[in-house]
C-alpha cells in the first residue's frame, strides 16, 4: 500500500505546476464545453432524457446475468461466437487462440478503452504480432509511447503544434504542418494497414441483448474498415455495457454523443449482428465477441453499483475540477477522473487505488452531468469509506483525524492548547498535504471563544 498512492501524488503535483498542460487543457475542454451546449439543444426534455436512460441501464443491470444470456444466444443464432472471460488472461488467452489460428501478423485496432484494461497491444507485440491503432487519437498516443490521456478524446493533452511535432520526429514529416495535412497522413499510414490486417478488433459501446448485437459508435470510419476488411473480427466488451432492447438504441446514440462530443449524433454508428452472411457482399468470414468481467462483477455486489450504468461519455471528466488540473496521466489507471475513481478501486483493489476516491472536491460537478445519472460523488464518499474501514488509511491520517475530532468536540480542550500548540499540531500533521504553493493557515494567538468573552466582559462594563 502506498506506492501508488505516492506516485499520483507527484506525478499530479508536477502537473498542476504544469502552465503548458493546463492551457491546452483549458482550451480543449472550453470547445467541448460550447459545443456541448449546442448539442444539448436538440432535446425538449433533457432531465427525462436522462432519467429514462438511468432506469434502462438500471434494468438491465438487475437483469444482467438474463441479458447477456439471451445476448449469447441470439448471437450465436447469426454464426458469431460468444467467450466469456472472466479476467484479463482469459481474454488474452482467447484472443491468442484466434490470432495463432489465423496465422495473423498485423491486427487493426479501433478505440477501445477495454483492450487498454487488458493491456492488449503489449501482449500482442509479445506474440510478435502488430497492432495498429486506426483511431487518430489512438494512432497520435500510439505513436508517442503514451497510453490514452482521456476515455473519449485520447489526445487531449496534445495541441496541434505538440503533434505537428510528433509526425515530424515519429515519421519524418515536415514541421508545422496543419491539422488537416497531419490527418492525411496518417490516413495514408493506415489505409495499407486496413488492406492486409489478418483480424481487426474492436470495443463495443452497446451489447443489445434482445437482437444479439453489438453497436460501434465513431466518428472517423475507421471502425467500420477495421470490421469489414478483415477476415476476422473480435470484439471485446465489459458485461455493463449491456442494455435491454434494440429500441432502446434509438435513446442512446443521441445522449452518447451529446454528452461524448457535443453531437447531435456520431458520425458513424454501426450494429454488428455477426459475421458476414452468403448475402452480404462485405463483413468478417468471423465474428468473436468477448464479455468481460475482470472485476464487473466486483461492482455488481459492491455499494457502488450504479457506476455499472455509465456509458463512458467522458462528461464527468471534463467537468471535474481535479481532472482538469492534475490530467488524465496522473491517475495511473485506465480509467480516469471522477468515474474512473469510482470503479477502479472495485476493478483492481481498494488497497491499491482507493485513494484515487479521496482526488475530489465532491463538488457534485460529475452527477450533475452525467447523462444517466449516477450519483458519482457520493459513490466517491461510499468507497472513501470502505476504504477507511478496510484499514488502509495511513497512520499519521488516522491519528490527525483523531486529535481533530477530540478537539473539535470537546470545547475546553480546544480553549486549553495555545495557539503555538496548534500551529505546531497543523505545522506536523497537515502541512505537508496543504501544498508548497498555499500558505498553511496560522492559529491567532486569542481564539474567537477567548475574543468573545472579553467582548461580553467589556460591554458588561
Ligand atoms: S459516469 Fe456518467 S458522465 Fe462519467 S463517463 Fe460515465 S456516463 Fe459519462
Amino acid at each position: 500500500m502506498g506506492e501508488t498512492k505516492d506516485i499520483f501524488l507527484e506525478k499530479s503535483k508536477i502537473k498542476v505546476n504544469d502552465s503548458k498542460h493546463r492551457k491546452t487543457i483549458a482550451f480543449n475542454i472550453d470547445k467541448y464545453n460550447a459545443a456541448v451546449i449546442n448539442g444539448k439543444h436538440q432535446y425538449a426534455e433533457l432531465e427525462i432524457a436522462r432519467k429514462r436512460a438511468k432506469n434502462i441501464k438500471w434494468k438491465a443491470i438487475e437483469e444482467l446475468d438474463k441479458n447477456l444470456e439471451n445476448f449469447e444466444k441470439k448471437f450465436s443464432e447469426h454464426g458469431g461466437k460468444v467467450i466469456w472471460a472472466e479476467d484479463a488472461e482469459e481474454a488474452l488467452a482467447a484472443i491468442a487462440e484466434i490470432c495463432e489460428r489465423a496465422k495473423a501478423k498485423t491486427i487493426v485496432k479501433s478505440k477501445s478503452m477495454v483492450t487498454e484494461e487488458i493491456h492488449l497491444n503489449a501482449f500482442l507485440e509479445k506474440m510478435g504480432i502488430e497492432s495498429v491503432e486506426t483511431d487518430l487519437g489512438e494512432y497520435i498516443q500510439q505513436l508517442d509511447g503514451e497510453p490514452p490521456y482521456h476515455i473519449v478524446t485520447p489526445a487531449m493533452h496534445k495541441s496541434k503544434e505538440d503533434i505537428a511535432t510528433l509526425f515530424h520526429e515519429k515519421l519524418g514529416t515536415a514541421p508545422n504542418l496543419s491539422p488537416k495535412e497531419l490527418t492525411l497522413i496518417a490516413r495514408e499510414k493506415l489505409r495499407s494497414k486496413f488492406l492486409t490486417a489478418d483480424v481487426g478488433i474492436t470495443g463495443g459501446n452497446f451489447i443489445i441483448a434482445d437482437s444479439g448485437a453489438i453497436s460501434i459508435t465513431e466518428n472517423e470510419g475507421n471502425g467500420r474498415l477495421t470490421t469489414s476488411l478483415p477476415k476476422i473480427h473480435i470484439a471485446i466488451v465489459g458485461i455493463e455495457k449491456v442494455i435491454p432492447s434494440l429500441k432502446d438504441i434509438a435513446h442512446f446514440w443521441p445522449l452518447l454523443s451529446t454528452f461524448g462530443t457535443g453531437q447531435k449524433l456520431t458520425v458513424y454508428n454501426t450494429l454488428f449482428f455477426g459475421p458476414r452472411t452468403t448475402n452480404e457482399l462485405d463483413g468478417p468470414e468471423e465474428m468473436y465477441v468477448i464479455l468481460l468481467d475482470n472485476g464487473r462483477t466486483n461492482l455488481l455486489r459492491s455499494e457502488v453499483r450504479e457506476s455499472m450504468y455509465c456509458i463512458r461519455c467522458g462528461s464527468c471528466l471534463n467537468a471535474c475540477p481535479v481532472y482538469k488540473n492534475i490530467g488524465g496521466h496522473s491517475y495511473g489507471t485506465t480509467y480516469s477522473g471522477p468515474i474512473g475513481a469510482v470503479i477502479t478501486p472495485h476493478l483492481t483493489s481498494m488497497q491499491e487505488n482507493g485513494h484515487l476516491s479521496f482526488a475530489s472536491s465532491l463538488c457534485g460537478n460529475c452527477t450533475e452531468v452525467c447523462p444517466v445519472k449516477i450519483n458519482i460523488h457520493e459513490m466517491l464518499l461510499e468507497n472513501r469509506s470502505i476504504y477507511v474501514d478496510e484499514g488502509h488509511s495511513e497512520m499519521k491520517e488516522k491519528i490527525g483525524w483523531k486529535l481533530f475530532k477530540a478537539g473539535v468536540s470537546y470545547r475546553p480542550l480546544m480553549n486549553l492548547a495555545s495557539s503555538n500548540i496548534k500551529n505546531k499540531v497543523f505545522d506536523k500533521l497537515f502541512a505537508p498535504m496543504w501544498g508548497d504553493s498555499r500558505e498553511v493557515p496560522v492559529f491567532p494567538k486569542k481564539s474567537f471563544a477567548k475574543l468573545w468573552k472579553e467582548h461580553q466582559k467589556s460591554s458588561k462594563d
